[in-house]
């Protein structure tokens, strides 16, 4: 049996494990081993709703023993620590893991861009720890000015929430604290005018992906639920109490979020992998790596030109999603002696939430806004998670 070994069990690294078992139907001429250091899947797409209270950490948890079971897969709970192409083998934190063809699909880490103070004291959106410490902190703040002697002022800066980037993440997060903070306040019984979600980003407009009309439209939603958003504004420096920005201004605040940056973790590089920005590692058509032939990378890991206009695909759940099952076909053709197909990047379309109730969807001709857009937002969800726990009875079967 050949070996292959998959780093990551996120959205891509779980489908390839989930698909090639799925085609091989218990004949595949691989002994599967997934790699996570986590025991569970994260559904990352939704950890931002956890941070401001719309759902319940638990609900972005999939334990792999749910999603792996009868599948010819074995799960190793480890951290990859240094990957040695030329030998073959991965050190992990419990050994060492030898395989024959390799899948890098490890994610990535939150980018500070070495801008001073960051890391030190904003809060990251990336794990669900992430997601918890900050929500606890938007809880802290509260309970503190409420439990304080001191007065509360209009846009206290105990209570003013910083959100730095206003990509997809940031705007949604944005969005979401509109109804926490709407909460708290009530429970609190603190005044409306004493709170204030900021939203910041140093491009031109937030969400610079959309058209106009749709960037107008997610604007306006979040200007009319009371987000203050401010663009071309770069920051410089952060304190524990302040951010600051370029052209000497300055916003109070004591809860900052970084949402601006995302990076593939240092040990692709470290291991001696050609990586281009951001540190991902540029692949061919069949989504390898050119250096090594038996490695692949996928999802937030891999820089993909799309060939047909020049363009870099999208680090997003459904890219990776798909090009973890593309290595698992073609993995499954070669085994059968068909030439493997190549990678062909297709998008679904993309949704942003607009608060707990609310958000703009849009997938092909269909634009969906209000409840309506919630729903196929939230269906996108269900359709994930429905995915993952059938993909392999269901294709099994076939
Ligand atoms: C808040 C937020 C909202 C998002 N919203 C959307 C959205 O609406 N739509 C969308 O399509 N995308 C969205 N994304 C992006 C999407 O989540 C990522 O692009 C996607 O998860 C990338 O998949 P992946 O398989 O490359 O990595 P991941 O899904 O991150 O999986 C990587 C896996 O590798 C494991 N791992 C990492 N390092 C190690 C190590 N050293 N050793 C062992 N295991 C390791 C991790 O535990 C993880 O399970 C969002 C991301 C965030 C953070």
């Amino acid at each position: 049996m050949k070996k292959l070994l998959i780093l990551g069990a996120g959205y891509g690294g779980l489908a390839v494990a989930q698909r090639l078992d799925a085609l091989a139907r218990g004949k595949s001429q691989w002994e599967v081993t997934l790699l996570d250091q986590r025991d569970y899947h994260l559904i990352q797409v939704r950890v931002h709703e956890v941070a401001a209270n719309s759902i319940p950490a638990e609900k972005v948890k999939v334990p792999f023993s749910e999603l792996l079971e009868g599948n010819k897969v074995t799960l190793v709970q480890a951290q990859a620590e240094r990957i040695e192409p030329q030998a073959k083998r991965v050190h992990t934190s419990t050994g060492i893991l030898d395989y024959d063809q390799l899948v890098i699909a490890l994610g990535s880490v939150t980018d500070y861009h070495n801008i001073p103070g960051l890391e030190e004291f904003a809060f990251g959106m990336k794990t669900l720890e992430d997601a918890i410490d900050y929500r606890l902190a938007v809880i802290e703040a509260f309970d503190t000015v409420s439990n304080s002697d001191e007065p509360v002022l209009d846009s206290d800066p105990r209570l003013t929430f910083i959100i730095v980037g206003g990509g997809l993440t940031g705007t949604e997060l944005a969005a979401e604290m509109v109804d926490f903070c709407k909460e708290l306040a009530k429970h609190y019984r603190i005044e409306r005018k004493a709170y204030r979600i900021v939203l910041l980003d140093s491009g031109e407009h937030i969400l610079s992906q959309l058209s106009p009309t749709d960037g107008e439209y997610v604007r306006q939603e979040l200007r009319y639920s009371g987000v203050r958003i401010f663009t071309k504004t770069f920051i410089e420096r952060v304190e524990a109490n302040a951010v600051y920005i370029k052209g000497n201004k300055m916003i109070h605040s004591n809860v900052i979020c970084w949402t601006g940056g995302i990076k593939a973790p240092p040990i692709l590089e470290e291991s001696g992998f050609d990586v281009g920005p951001s540190g991902r590692i540029p692949v061919d058509a069949y989504l390898r790596s050119p250096q090594y032939q038996n490695v692949f990378a996928i999802g937030d890991n891999a820089l993909i030109k799309d060939r047909r206009n020049g363009s870099i695909i999208p680090q997003t759940g459904q890219y990776a999603e798909r090009q973890g099952e593309c290595v698992a076909e073609q993995l499954w053709e070669d085994d059968c002696g068909i030439k493997p197909h190549r990678y062909v990047p297709f998008s679904m379309g993309m949704a942003v939430s607009l608060g707990r109730d609310e958000a703009l969807a849009l997938s092909g001709p269909i634009r969906l806004t209000g409840i309506p857009g919630r729903l196929a937002k939230n269906a996108s969800y269900d359709n994930y998670e429905w995915t993952i726990r059938r993909r392999p009875r269901l294709l099994t079967t076939r």
